[in-house]
């Protein structure tokens, strides 16, 4: 049979379209083609190459290859093929998000610049009548002459071009155009930071670390290879420096390392450290993120294939980083949520980092102080090696948590939304007066709410699923959105009686208002998903903060995110149930690692910390876990929850969403979906009911959604790709497959 190639054209519109594969033209994935596009020549990316489907004479050939290597290595095409079939996604989308559009595309290339250089330097003679007749050349010259080479920019640009013609003419100098690196830290300089001494804790890590980079060094084929590691160190017990020497070790032996971490933007942290440390090896060094220009990211990439870039640190989409002779990945807070991508092709660059190590044969960190509990799971099967680090590096101790029982405070100011407790507000004054700072969080997101009561704390949760129900106010209904039971709302707490269930809430603008009217001589400022949308606001903020110009910083969980102050002695949860009580089985996890995460910016210098926790269920394991900076005690009890339910991490959940400008039609496609998953489903699947999300509607589109567990997540995801492809979807309907989901929104 012969060969078809899937070639992505070069070009805005990104049309795709097969061409013939000459004999004898080596064509892979990833190549980049000249192909005929309308009696034009075009260049594009071949995304697959597969038996020809029409006969060939029909298609038209490639003309040429451009490249003779293909623009992604073979382990990342072999890591596409494995997400392809585990997301039940095509490789064509995979692949254009693995070779990003500023690289694919011709429109980008490499900037150049020119340099004049010097050749050599007129004698006697001439260099009198150079001085006399032509003191601009002279200058030049004697520019050059103290620095061997200048742009023609630095030299003075047009100005000076006849000039330099004049000398190149006579031989003194040499006009070359070179390649200028776009560096998105460009300007900015690092100094260069030396390695700490490790104490023993993190000695003990950084050795089984190298002793896993050895071993895979070892080409033996036989040799057992170590596991994936999961370093559980406490907040402040120096994983960084870890990483870092761990880093250094497998550079020294050629290898080359691959950091991932949550987000850029948020954990600006971690990249310095990695510039300074290898402030030396500054060309060495690449950022990926998405927030670079394409030039940048052109230059970045291409610095990366090539080998000069040797540690690329980056947010979740850099482990397609195309780095040769990988020999070490870290995935730093690797419980974070920022690595799921919930745009197209969705994966989780956790699970992806897992899969490719694999592939590379590389030794692989999950590092966080608080694990998920996936990868928990997954170390305490055995499946993982765990190391911990139990001490915070520096010899602080860790913060003494306070919980405030809200419900007491409510009776006490005789309102049902108190925002600040009595507690809180002291603590926070004296704080400030003695000159240092507090961060208070406020989570919320825009979930539909539960109903809970304001006077015992009671939330209205479903029997089956145990977890919170959703109130839909238009239907005056109660709604459990994995199982589809529905209930009654009730006009008085069916725990203890009280009439007037709580139903509003209070979001960080509402709170600003408050804390200017306690504290009006305050620096305060306030940083949520509204004033991030100005660029570099984050940045300007917490810049801000450091040096000490704010007072109070008021945030949601996106602060909570590894930052580093420590001037920061007081840490404040407003409302720690805005995060417990909705309908996702992680948001006992999310609550206990924010509650944890929070305690671990307070008190992080010489100074002791202390964490408030405001709450109307001051009893949830989630928040007394957290109190007690109990790890393990949190795990046991989640886990006995998540088996009983068969929420991850035993067994694997999936979400089939459908939406629709129609509601009629978004429910009825997903019912269809339903049906003909039900028809012949196998064993291991168990299927829940479509039910409309929590947030019903979202940007003008009606949402529904459908859960699917199972113990096999291939037999999952193989069974709804086959059903997906039997039906015919209407047009107005898309539906999305969202395999380990973790949005349940
Ligand atoms: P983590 O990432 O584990 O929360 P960090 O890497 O932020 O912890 O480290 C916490 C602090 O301890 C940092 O200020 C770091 O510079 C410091 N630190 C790290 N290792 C050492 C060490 N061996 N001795 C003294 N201080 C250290
Ligand atoms: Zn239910």
């Amino acid at each position: 049979m012969p060969q078809a190639a899937k070639v992505l054209i070069d070009g805005p519109s990104e049309l795709v379209f097969d061409y013939a594969i000459p004999e004898g033209m080596a064509v892979l994935p990833g190549c980049r083609v000249r192909i005929p596009l309308q009696r034009r020549n075009a260049t594009g990316t071949v995304l697959a190459v597969a038996e020809a489907e029409v006969a060939s004479f029909k298609l038209k050939p490639i003309e040429a290859l451009i490249d003779p290597e293909p623009l992604v290595t073979k382990n990342l095409i072999k890591l596409a093929a494995w997400m392809s079939d585990y997301y039940g996604t095509p490789l064509e989308q995979i692949m254009r998000s693995l070779v990003p559009g500023a690289v694919r595309q011709e429109t980008h290339s490499a900037k150049t610049k020119l340099v004049v250089h010097l050749k050599r330097m007129p004698e006697g003679e001439d260099l009198d009548k150079l001085t006399k007749r032509a003191p601009r050349q002279h200058t030049i010259l004697a520019l050059l002459s103290v620095k061997g080479a200048l742009s023609l920019t630095d030299l003075g640009g047009g100005s000076v071009r006849a000039s330099i013609k004049a000398l190149e003419e006579a031989g003194y100098v040499e006009v070359k155009s070179e390649a200028v690196r776009r560096d998105p830290e460009g300007g900015e300089e690092f100094l260069e930071s030396k390695p700490f001494p490790l104490n023993p804790g993190q000695q003990a890590a950084f050795e089984a670390i190298c002793k896993a980079v050895d071993a895979y060094a070892d080409t033996d084929p036989d040799a057992t290879l170590p596991k994936p590691i999961l370093l559980h160190g406490v907040t402040g017990s120096g994983k960084t420096e870890v990483y870092l020497q761990a880093a250094q070790y497998a550079l020294d032996r050629n290898r080359s390392v691959l950091i991932l971490v949550p987000e850029i933007a948020l954990t600006p942290q971690t990249v310095q450290h990695f510039k300074s440390r290898f402030a030396g090896l500054q060309d060495q060094v690449a950022v990926l993120h998405s927030h670079l220009s394409q030039g940048e990211r052109f230059d970045e990439w291409h610095r990366i294939r090539s080998g000069q870039a040797r540690i690329v640190v980056g947010a979740r989409s850099a482990i397609f980083a195309p780095l040769p002779d990988l020999g070490l990945l870290v995935v730093d807070e690797e419980h974070e949520n920022t690595y799921k991508q919930e745009n197209p092709p969705r994966y989780h660059g956790r699970d992806l980092a897992v899969v490719r190590a694999s592939i590379e044969r590389c030794p692989i960190v999950l590092g966080s102080a608080t694990p998920s509990l996936e990868s928990f799971h997954n170390a305490r099967t055995g499946k993982y090696d765990l190391i911990r680090i139990n001490e915070r590096a520096d010899g602080a101790s860790l913060p003494l948590i306070r919980i405030i029982d809200m419900r007491l405070e409510a009776k006490k100011q005789k309102s049902k939304f108190a925002i600040l407790s009595d507690k809180l507000r002291n603590g926070i004054e004296s704080r400030i007066t003695d000159g240092e700072q507090v961060i208070l969080f406020l989570n919320r997101r825009g979930f539909a709410r539960s109903l809970q009561c304001p006077d015992c704390g009671h939330v209205c949760e479903c029997q089956h699923c145990a977890l919170p129900l959703t109130y839909h106010r238009s239907e005056e209904r109660l709604v459990c959105h994995l199982c589809g039971y529905q209930a009654i709302v009730p006009r008085r707490c069916p725990k203890c009686n009280e009439p007037g269930i709580n139903l509003q809430g209070y979001g960080t603008e509402k709170v600003e208002e408050v804390l200017r009217a306690v504290f009006p001589k305050a620096r305060l400022a306030r940083l949520d998903a509204d004033t991030a949308r100005k660029k570099g606001a984050v940045r300007e903020t917490l810049r801000a903060f450091k040096a000490r110009k704010i007072d109070i910083l008021l945030g949601t969980q996106m602060i909570a995110k590894g930052l580093d102050f420590p001037n920061v002695t007081l840490a404040g949860i407003l409302n720690a149930d805005l995060s417990l009580h909705i309908p996702d089985f992680r948001a006992g996890e999310r609550t206990f690692q924010l509650l944890t995460q929070v305690a671990g910016r307070a008190g992080r210098g010489e100074m002791e910390g202390e964490v408030f926790i405001q709450t109307f269920t001051p009893h949830s394991p989630s928040i007394q876990f957290a109190r007690h900076h109990d790890y393990d005690g949190f795990a046991d009890q989640e886990f006995e929850f998540r088996t009983q339910f068969g929420y991850p991490p035993f067994g694997h959940a999936a979400l089939l969403l459908s939406k629709s400008t129609h509601e009629r039609l978004a429910e009825f496609t997903l019912q269809n979906l339903h049906k003909r998953l039900e028809a012949d489903l196998p064993k291991n699947i168990s299927l829940g009911v479509p039910n409309p999300c929590p947030t019903s509607k979202s940007h003008g589109q009606f949402r529904f959604q459908l859960l699917l567990r199972s113990s096999s997540p291939r037999t999952l995801s193989r069974h709804v790709q086959k059903i997906l492809a039997q039906t015919t979807l209407p047009e107005e309907v898309t539906v999305v497959f969202d395999m380990d989901a973790y949005d349940f929104g």
